[in-house]
């Protein structure tokens, strides 16, 4: 019986745990979503996260630019994401909050709310325990994944692209008015990754060990190839 068992283990694909970061713009969700879905992982998007809590703030009257008041609010949002890379969902309070999370007044806010230490404790250790009791392994896309939530990732890969390519598919995401003016995009994109960059916790940042991917040239299709690749490389070497 043992040699079937050590068949088995052979054949089953090891559990990865694999960081994705990465500015605004480079393809981390569609790349994450894609490469959880083709290889079976879970799928954890912890921008939207971010923008759940900013979300809740805003609903709740609390200026996002008091930091002091955003941390003292940060515990009581009830933040419950899911992690099937074909169906994403998060709730806050229990009250679907995909739709919300995406608005323009959210996406301007998210960066002030995500530099205040407290937020940071709070998400980083939700996000700790989801990927902990992933148990066929799980994509994470973020930030500071590979820096400081996930430090032992099996993988760590950093997507960037030039500011006008990330502009040009922002822009192709966002509808109708939203989208007519591709510079105020890049100018709002590069505003952002600024403060995401600049702050003093947990910054955007590059692993010293994440395989960086620059996108600017690559179809999505070669993106997703590139990191299914890399991670099936893992999973036979574990
Ligand atoms: O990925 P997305 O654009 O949805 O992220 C929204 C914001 O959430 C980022 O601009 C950043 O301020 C914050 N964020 C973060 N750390 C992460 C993921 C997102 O600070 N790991």
């Amino acid at each position: 019986m043992s040699v079937t068992v050590e068949t088995a283990a052979r054949i089953a694909p090891a559990a990865v745990i694999v960081a994705i970061d990465g500015p605004s713009g480079t393809g981390k969700s569609s790349t994450s979503k894609a490469v959880a879905a083709a290889l079976g992982l879970s799928y954890l998007d912890t921008g939207a996260q971010y923008r759940a809590i900013t979300w809740w703030m805003i609903s709740n009257g609390i200026d996002v630019q008091d930091a002091a008041a955003v941390a003292v609010a940060s515990a009581k949002p009830s933040i419950v994401s899911g992690t099937d890379p074909l169906s994403p969902a998060i709730t806050v309070d229990g009250v679907d909050a995909s739709g919300p999370i995406r608005t323009q007044e959210v996406t301007a806010k998210v960066s002030a709310v995500s530099a205040v230490p407290e937020v940071r404790a709070r998400i980083t250790e939700l996000q700790r325990s989801i990927a902990a009791a992933a148990a066929d392994g799980i994509v994470v896309e973020g930030r500071d994944i590979g820096t400081t939530v996930l430090p032992d990732a099996d993988l760590k890969v950093f997507l960037t692209a030039s500011p006008e390519a990330r502009a040009a598919r922002r822009n192709g995401e966002l509808k109708g008015k939203e989208a007519a003016d591709l510079a105020a995009t890049k100018d709002a994109l590069i505003k952002r990754d600024t403060a995401d960059s600049s702050r003093k916790t947990s910054p955007l940042a590059k692993a010293d060990d994440a395989v960086e991917v620059d996108t600017t040239e690559l179809t999505l299709q070669q993106v997703i190839e590139c990191v299914v690749t890399l991670v099936e490389e893992k999973q036979a070497a574990k």
